[in-house]
C-alpha cells in the first residue's frame, strides 16, 4: 500500500492510496487532529447522495489496510482521533475493522464511527464499544424515501428497536456521544412533516441530530442555506441537541460523501 497523492483543499487534505491489488482509497485529515478512514473499496449501500457507493463494492479492506492509512498520514500530520467514516460502512466489513478499531486504540487515540445501522446486532455491538462516537445515518422515517436514499441500507425499524434496547445500557456520557445523521435534500426528504418526525425520533431515542449539508455530487439539490437554517432552528425548538455541518464537512475536497475509487492524480 503507498500513499499516491496529498490533495489540498480549502480546509481538508485529502490523502489517495493505492493498495497492492491497484485498487484506491482515499482518507481525509481534518480540524487539524482527524483523520477520516475508509473501511471498504467502493461501498454497497450505494447512496444515491454519495459518490463512494457508486459503484457497489469492489472489496473489504484489511485490517492492515484500514490502520496504515493512519500509519502514513501520521508520518504528515498530527493525529488524535479517527473517524471511521470514509468510503465503505463499518458494520459491512465488521471483522476487519474491529481488528484496526483495537489497533487505533492501542495507539491512544479516539475513534468514531458513521454507519447505516445495517445489519442491527453488529450496531448494538458498535454501541457498547469504547467508541468516542456513534453517528446513524436516518435521513429519512419513511420507508420509500429512505430506501430510495440509501438502497441497501436495511429497515430503519430494526435500527430503531436497537437504539431503544441498547441506550439504556450506555452510562449517560456515552449516549450523548450517539446521534442520528440527518442530511436534508431538496423536494425528497425536506418538508416540515419530515423535519417533524426527525425531532420527534431523536426526541424519543434521546439522542442528538447531526444535520448535514448535501455535498452535491449527483443530480440531487442541497436545501437552500436558509431552509437548512430553519431545519436547524425548528429542530432546536424542539428541544433537541442539534449539530450541523462544519465547513470541514462541506469542503469541495473530502467533503461528506465526496470520496470516491478511481480519482486521477498525478502519481
Ligand atoms: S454514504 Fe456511506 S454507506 Fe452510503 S454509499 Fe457512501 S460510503 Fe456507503
Amino acid at each position: 500500500m503507498r500513499l499516491l497523492s496529498v490533495i489540498e483543499g480549502d480546509l481538508n487534505r485529502l490523502l489517495v492510496f493505492e493498495l497492492d491489488d491497484g485498487s484506491r482509497v482515499e482518507s481525509v485529515f481534518y480540524r487539524g487532529d482527524t483523520l477520516c478512514v475508509s473501511t471498504q473499496v467502493g461501498c454497497s449501500v450505494r447512496c444515491i447522495f454519495c459518490a463512494s457507493g457508486k459503484n457497489g463494492l469492489i472489496r473489504n479492506l484489511t485490517p492492515d489496510e484500514i490502520f496504515c492509512q493512519f500509519k502514513k498520514a501520521s508520518e504528515l500530520f498530527p493525529i488524535r482521533r479517527i473517524a471511521v467514516a470514509g468510503i465503505g460502512d463499518p458494520l459491512l466489513n465488521w471483522k476487519n475493522v474491529m481488528e484496526a478499531f483495537w489497533r487505533f486504540k492501542g495507539e491512544g487515540l479516539k475513534v468514531s464511527f458513521y454507519t447505516v445501522g445495517h445489519p442491527p446486532h453488529r450496531l448494538k455491538e458498535l454501541l457498547l464499544l469504547p467508541h468516542a462516537g456513534v453517528t446513524i445515518s436516518v435521513h429519512s422515517t419513511d420507508r420509500g424515501v429512505r430506501r430510495f436514499l440509501m438502497p441497501h441500507a436495511g429497515d430503519l425499524r430494526d435500527v430503531v428497536k436497537v437504539l431503544k434496547e441498547t441506550l439504556p445500557l450506555m452510562s449517560k456520557r456515552k449516549r450523548k456521544k450517539v446521534s442520528i445523521a440527518y442530511m436534508p435534500i431538496q423536494g425528497i426528504n425536506d418538508s416540515d412533516e419530515e423535519v417533524l418526525r426527525i425531532g420527534t425520533l431523536a426526541s424519543e431515542l434521546g439522542v442528538s441530530v447531526t444535520l448535514l449539508y448535501y455535498n452535491r455530487v449527483s443530480n440531487l439539490r442541497p436545501v437552500s442555506l436558509e431552509r437548512y437554517e430553519t431545519i436547524f432552528r425548528k429542530l432546536r425548538s424542539m428541544g433537541v441537541r442539534v449539530t450541523f455541518s462544519t465547513r470541514f464537512r462541506k469542503d469541495r475536497i473530502g467533503g461528506c460523501g465526496t470520496l470516491i475509487i478511481d480519482r486521477e492524480v498525478a502519481a
